[in-house]
């Protein structure tokens, strides 16, 4: 089989071109396949065989349209840093196509690095290689951590050579995802004042990705159609849980601009990432964001924002009389803080093994991150290593190796131990559940960095070894214990911009 018989769908294209510009891909010179993901690739229904195999990566790198799909360029704006900016678009993406895989399921191929776009701005439509392994990289790892993303098919790399602060070389990526649409998508059309052209854009999300909202479920609501209040709400509650998500991995998106945040609650665009080593709460992954506006600590504010942001665009859809649409957006917005809020703690609640919930539980985790920060414990190791303790011993456990303040984590320790017992907590099972949520392996960046040195050369061999660790990030792995190990200080200090 190749790509073309396939079931495949022309629902976004349909929409029109207010929502997408027809763009032609410009393959990359001598570009060869460094990384295919086949597991992903099953779900989809794409089997690389000899027979097809050339086929197939001249259809993903963009070489060759699939059979009745046009490369398309998604049309959105979004506030970047605070700021408005009237036109982004994909200025270097575009839609292979989209897939049906179930009834009315669909997965987009998005093909990142193919070239310029009429929404590149001054961008050469370009990826580079170290800029798409990080990504490729990182969809698979926030995956086999169970948190929600875009995925990676694949990975191609090129002699094309590339102008960044260095010169580069060019790659390819084929992301995956059931919709790429954003806050921007929306904010597009209300900050152009198309504000009809906002239903469109809203009933053809809801229809195929969020159908419990439309029509056919809770009848016809408000202008015309869907339940657009509780769409959002949903939304809102997507985007607070994915946060609370990436806040208890110790992940930071770098650049949270609304036309990176996904309007199907996912992780989207990697671009300066990272996955903290040495906690500190202030960590800013993103060298180029000077204020700190992107701060570990600042995510869950910013995401708060950025859902306000998308409630104001889409204000025309809550009701025809502003004053009603003001104060059902903010009704919806209330939602955000107590669902962050239950889903932060309940997550940090089952890093600490806890069973019941009590309210000194939130100070126990507090002191727990402050003595964290002030040690610059290591994220990962820190949570696995608690699942060591035992509720009635006072062994010392290794973790107490990683703290300067001591005593304060004996005192921390002889709380929790107490906490522990509270409940009867069996030590066995404890261990079991704790190393089932907290991970012992996170695409730290000094790894994904040796990935890229040896791809450079062509060598896929450390991104297929990593890959088959972060698939599977909670279990032991013998044979890359390596992975596990605290960084050294120069490992941590990779310097990571949004240029990519
Ligand atoms: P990002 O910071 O990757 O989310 O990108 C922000 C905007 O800049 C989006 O509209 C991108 O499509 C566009 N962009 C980023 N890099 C490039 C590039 N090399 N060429 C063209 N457009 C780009
Ligand atoms: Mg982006």
């Amino acid at each position: 089989m190749t790509l073309n018989a396939l079931k495949w769908n022309t629902q976004f294209d349909q929409l029109g071109r207010d929502y997408s510009a027809v763009v032609d891909a410009q393959p990359l010179s001598n570009t060869r396949l460094l990384h295919f993901n086949h597991s992903l690739g099953t779900e989809l229904g794409i089997k690389l065989t000899p027979e097809n195999r050339a086929e197939i990566l001249a259809q993903l790198s963009g070489e060759k349209a699939v059979t009745g799909q046009k490369f398309l360029a998604h049309v959105y704006s979004g506030h970047q840093f605070g700021q408005y900016v009237p036109q982004l678009g994909d200025g270097r993406a575009m839609l292979i196509g989209q897939i049906e895989t179930r009834q009315n399921a669909l997965w987009e191929l998005q093909l990142k690095g193919a070239g310029q776009t009429p929404f590149s701005r001054f961008g050469d439509g370009r990826a580079v290689l170290r800029s798409s392994i990080r990504e490729y990289l990182a969809s698979e790892a926030m995956h086999g951590l169970g948190i929600p993303t875009t995925r990676a098919l694949a990975l191609f790399h090129s002699d094309e050579k590339i102008q960044r602060e260095t010169i580069e070389s060019g790659a390819l990526i084929v992301r995956v995802a059931p919709s790429h649409i954003r806050f921007g998508s929306f904010e597009y059309f209300y900050y152009q004042h198309k504000h009809e052209k906002l239903k469109p854009l809203a009933d053809y999300v809801i229809e195929h990705y969020f159908p419990q909202f439309s029509e056919e479920f809770t009848g016809p609501k408000f202008s015309g159609k869907a339940d657009y209040a509780g769409w959002l709400q949903e939304v809102v509650k997507r985007t607070a849980e994915l946060v609370a998500s990436w806040q208890t991995v110790g992940f930071c998106h770098g650049v949270m601009n609304t036309d990176n945040m996904s309007i199907l609650g996912l992780t989207l665009d990697y671009g300066p990432f990272g996955f903290i080593d040495g906690f500190n709460a202030k960590h800013i992954c993103n060298h180029s964001d000077e204020s700190g506006r992107y701060a570990y600590d600042q995510q869950p504010g910013v995401a708060y924002w950025n859902c306000s942001r998308l409630l104001q665009a889409t204000l025309p859809l809550l009701s025809d009389k502003p004053d009603e649409a003001v104060e059902r957006a903010q009704e919806i917005l209330t939602t955000f803080e107590p669902t962050y809020t239950k889903a932060l703690q309940s997550r940090w609640f089952a890093k600490l093994g806890l069973l019941e919930t009590k309210d000194i539980d939130t100070v126990l985790v507090n002191d727990l991150l402050a003595l964290m920060h002030g040690a610059r414990a290591d994220f990962t190791r820190t949570f696995r290593m608690l699942a060591e303790v035992k509720a009635k011993s006072e062994q010392p456990i290794s973790l107490r190796d990683h703290f300067a303040d001591v005593e304060g984590l004996d005192v921390w320790l002889f709380n929790y131990r107490e906490r522990l017992v509270s409940e009867s907590s069996d030590d066995d099972a404890r261990k079991i559940r704790m190393n089932s949520v907290n991970p012992k392996f996170v695409l730290r960046n000094h790894l994904a960095q040796r990935a890229i040195e040896l791809a450079q050369n062509d060598d896929a061999s450390e991104i297929e070894n990593l890959l088959s660790v972060l698939k599977a990030p909670f279990d032991e792995h013998p044979k890359f214990e390596h992975y596990a190990a605290e960084p050294t200080a120069e490992q941590q200090n990779i310097e990571l911009s949004c240029s990519s």
